[in-house]
């Protein structure tokens, strides 16, 4: 199965958030959903969640 990855440092944001999450859409997206509203001050929306399922890439390495 080809696990997504995420990195913040592609989406932008105000902290200079350098995280990168990797894992299968089920598990990621839920965390990165999380992980924006906690750490970035993003507001749960179904928007959100959509930009953050279009900056999934596939795992490179
Ligand atoms: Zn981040």
């Amino acid at each position: 199965m080809t696990r997504k990855s995420l990195d913040c440092r592609k989406i932008p944001s105000e902290i200079n958030c350098d995280l990168k999450m990797t894992g299968s859409e089920e598990h990621l997206l839920p965390a990165a959903v999380q992980h924006a509203v906690s750490a970035h001050g993003h507001k749960d929306s179904p928007e959100l969640r959509e930009k953050i399922r279009k900056s999934l890439e596939d795992e490179t390495e």
